[in-house]
C-alpha cells in the first residue's frame, strides 16, 4: 500500500475516534455524520493544535450543521444545470465533470455537501461514459474542470484514462483539476502521478488552502512537484468565520501560497448551502480584509473576492460597481446586469 493509500485507510470516519484523541464527548456528532459524512486523514488531523482552532473547524462535525435554516441543499442550482449526470454546464464554454464522489477530508463548509461522500453522488463508469459523450458532442465546450469529490482520489490509471479520453476531443482546449489533495493528503502527489499528468497539457490545477497552518513542508513539496510538472497552480479560499476571517491570517496565507508557487485566485464568500451557515461572515468582513491587503501585499497575492450568485447565476466580483447596497441584505448586480438579494448576516 502506498503512503497516500495508507493515509486514506487510516482516516477517521467516526466521531468516537475524536473523543478518544481529544477527550471531548462527540456523541452528539453521530447524528451529524449520518447526514454529512466525516473523513479526516491522520496527516490533516495532526495539524489541529487545539479543539476549535482553524483546522478543527474545517474538518470536525458541528451540531450547527443540522440547525434548520433558510439555506438550500443546492445553492448554485447545479442539479438544474446538469444536462447529464456528473456534468454541470453553467457557462457555454466550460463544464464541471464530477469525476469522483470521494474526498480525503470532508470539509464541513462544502458547498456540495448534499452529496459528496454519499451514495447520491452516483459516480459510475457508465455515467462517466455518458458524461464524456456529452462533452464530445457539445462543440462549444473548450474547458473541462474535473471536480467531485476530488478527482485526485482516482487511481493513476483511472485518471489517466479519463484525461486521455478528454484530450482526444478536439474542441477541449484546456483541462483543469479542482483538488484539495495538496492540502489534506499531499502524499497523493507522487512523482509518478506528476509524470503522468505532464503528458496531458495544457492542464491547470486549482487547490483550496484556507489557513496558513495548512502550508506545511509536505504541502510545499506536493506543490513543487506539480509546478515542476508544468501545471499552473491557483488557489481558491473560502472566507470562513473563525478560520481565516482576519487580515493577519489572510495575509499570512496568501503570502505563504506565493512562496509555494500557488497564485491566490479567488476569495469566495460562503454560499447559501444548508449546514454551513455558521461559517458565513458579513460581506463587510471580506471587503475589509481585501482592503487591508492592498498595499502591504503584492497585487499578485491578492485574490478576487466573489460571491457565487444563488441559482447558478455566476460569480459576482465584490467591487463597488456590483455592490448596490449593504445592510441586513446585500443588493448585488450580476455581471449580466440582473439585481439579486443576498442575505448579509452571520448565524
Ligand atoms: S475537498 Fe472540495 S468537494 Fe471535497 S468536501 Fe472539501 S470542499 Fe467539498
Amino acid at each position: 500500500m502506498s503512503a497516500w493509500q495508507r493515509q486514506l485507510a487510516e482516516s477517521l470516519t467516526e466521531p468516537a475516534a475524536l473523543t478518544e484523541r481529544f477527550g471531548i464527548d462527540m456523541t452528539d456528532m453521530e447524528k451529524v455524520v449520518q447526514r454529512y459524512p466525516m473523513r479526516i486523514t491522520p496527516y490533516y488531523l495532526d495539524l489541529i493544535e487545539a479543539p476549535g482552532d482553524g483546522i478543527w473547524r474545517q474538518c470536525v462535525p458541528d451540531a450547527r450543521e443540522l440547525l434548520p435554516s433558510e439555506e438550500v441543499a443546492d445553492p448554485l442550482d447545479e442539479e438544474r444545470l446538469s444536462p447529464v449526470p456528473l456534468v454541470v454546464h453553467r457557462y457555454p464554454d466550460r463544464v464541471l465533470l464530477l469525476a469522483s464522489g470521494q474526498c480525503a477530508v470532508y470539509c464541513r463548509f462544502c458547498t456540495r455537501k448534499r452529496k459528496v461522500g454519499c451514495a447520491a453522488m452516483g459516480v459510475t463508469q457508465q455515467r462517466l461514459e455518458a458524461a464524456i459523450n456529452y462533452i464530445a458532442r457539445t462543440t462549444q465546450i473548450r474547458d473541462v474542470i474535473l471536480s467531485g469529490g476530488d478527482p485526485l482520489l482516482l487511481e493513476d490509471e483511472h485518471l489517466e484514462s479519463l484525461l486521455g479520453r478528454l484530450r482526444a476531443i478536439n474542441h477541449v482546449e484546456i483541462i483543469r483539476l479542482g483538488s484539495r489533495v495538496p492540502v489534506t493528503l499531499p502524499q497523493r502527489i507522487t512523482e509518478q502521478l506528476c509524470a503522468m499528468l505532464r503528458r496531458y497539457h495544457p492542464l491547470y490545477l486549482n487547490t483550496h488552502f484556507n489557513h496558513p497552518r495548512e502550508l506545511t513542508p509536505e504541502a510545499f513539496e506536493a506543490c513543487r512537484r506539480l509546478a515542476d510538472a508544468g501545471l499552473p497552480l491557483g488557489n481558491q479560499t473560502v472566507l470562513l468565520r473563525g478560520v481565516n476571517d482576519t487580515p493577519a491570517v489572510m495575509q499570512s496565507l496568501i503570502t505563504g501560497l506565493l512562496k509555494m508557487r500557488v497564485r491566490p485566485y479567488y476569495l469566495h464568500h460562503m454560499d447559501l448551502a444548508a449546514g454551513t451557515g455558521h461559517f458565513r461572515t458579513r460581506i463587510e468582513t471580506g471587503l475589509d480584509i481585501v482592503a487591508a491587503l492592498r498595499g502591504p501585499v503584492s497585487g499578485l497575492a491578492v485574490p478576487h473576492y466573489v460571491i457565487d450568485a444563488p441559482g447558478g447565476k455566476g460569480k459576482i466580483p465584490l467591487l463597488p460597481e456590483y455592490l448596490l447596497r449593504l445592510g441586513e441584505s446585500a443588493l448585488l448586480r450580476t455581471p449580466a446586469g440582473e439585481t439579486i438579494v443576498f442575505p448579509n448576516c452571520e448565524m
